[in-house]
């Protein structure tokens, strides 16, 4: 099991939950449009925000941010040691840096001195564009797994050990293989994700893959899903995965396909029920079937489900029919029943 961080309120480690992480794409200094965009992240779940400090004025802005901020705001820092010190006296819940980019070593144990005065962990990895030069002769994934663990090296060093590692390529197998061969090594916690993983789909996908393969394995403690745009589908489908693992709690809709057998309009009901569940924690299964001829069967394992036939529906619950409904009223009965289902749940 990994060790335990703490980066403001939230625990990372050590069989915590593993915690959802995005990052703002607003300008930091633009404090008014960053808070706003970690009120809609935290609306949609975000455990931890990560910022870019680019600069002084940048570092100078996180004052506000961290105060007003209902997450944990990260600090996201290259090269420049003071940019770190800075947003750590700043409020910064944690800072993700290179140490090895920081050119001398004192100015690591300058860093480390404020990180422990201020109880802030640090964050430190490698991406496929910062694998260090002196692992250059090794393989891809040998290289990138050693590039993170050197920076590691550099902080235990100076005397520091509160860290959280990250090993990212935009490569799914490559992600996976590095993270592996980091968790083999050390017992710090590690953050998961493939970086610069695209947009829409494709995005989804590779992270679905990557974060999904690791945290099967049981190797991850928090994990970012990278997507070009709004940040707030990063933590959806950051929750869709935990939720797909069952690392989380709420409720699971199972849908069929559909075939030549439907008899109901599957997606617009499934589409209409996950709008129900919103909000509910509840480890519900709910099953849409658009016929009774396999969707029965299949559907026998969910708490509740509906089933389409040539006059409407019937609703079942563990497999036990409980009502024959007619295609007009098919929501608003199924709703009843479900929401029947809730508080049996609730009573239990
Ligand atoms: Fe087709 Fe029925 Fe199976 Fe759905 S449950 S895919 S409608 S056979």
């Amino acid at each position: 099991m990994s060790k335990t961080v703490k980066v403001g309120t939230v625990t990372i480690g050590g069989g915590n939950p593993v915690s959802v992480q995005s990052m703002t794409n607003t300008k930091t200094v633009d404090t008014q449009s960053t808070l706003e965009q970690i009120e809609r992240l935290t609306g949609a779940g975000c455990e931890i925000v990560r910022v870019s400090v680019p600069d002084n004025e940048s570092a100078v802005a996180l004052k506000s941010i961290t105060l007003e901020s209902p997450l944990p705001v990260v600090a996201d820092i290259h090269f420049d040691y003071r940019l770190a010190i800075e947003s750590i006296r700043n409020g910064a819940a944690k800072v993700r840096i290179n140490p090895g980019n920081f050119g001398q070593e004192w100015k690591i144990v300058e860093t480390v001195k404020v990180a422990k005065e201020y109880n802030v962990p640090i964050r430190v990895g490698a991406n496929s564009g910062s694998i260090d030069q002196n692992f250059s002769h090794l393989c891809r994934v040998t290289a990138l797994a050693e590039s993170a663990l050197a920076q590691v090296r550099l902080l235990e060093k100076a005397g520091f050990e509160d860290i959280i590692i990250s090993v990212k390529a935009s490569s799914v197998s490559e992600t996976v293989e590095a993270t592996r061969y980091v968790s083999e090594k050390v017992d710090y916690p590690l953050h998961l994700g493939v970086t610069e993983a695209g947009f829409g789909l494709d995005s989804i996908v590779k992270s679905s893959i990557g974060i999904g393969a690791l945290l099967l394995s049981g190797i991850g403690d928090t994990i970012r899903v990278s997507i070009s745009g709004d940040p707030i589908q990063e933590v959806e489908v950051a929750f869709s995965i935990l939720k797909a693992l069952n690392l989380r709690p709420g409720p699971d809709i199972i849908s069929c396909p559909t075939c030549a057998r439907t008899e109901i309009n599957v997606e617009k009901l499934a589409r209409e029920v996950k709008q129900w569940l919103k909000g509910i924690d509840d480890d519900i299964t709910v099953a849409i079937m658009g016929c009774v001829v396999n969707g029965l069967g299949e559907g026998k394992e969910a708490d509740i489900g509906i089933a389409g036939t040539r006059t409407g529906g019937v609703i079942f619950m563990k497999g036990r029919i409980v009502e024959q409904t007619a295609r007009g009223e098919l929501e608003e009965r199924f709703k009843y029943w479900l929401d029947k289902a809730l508080c049996k749940g609730e009573d239990r």
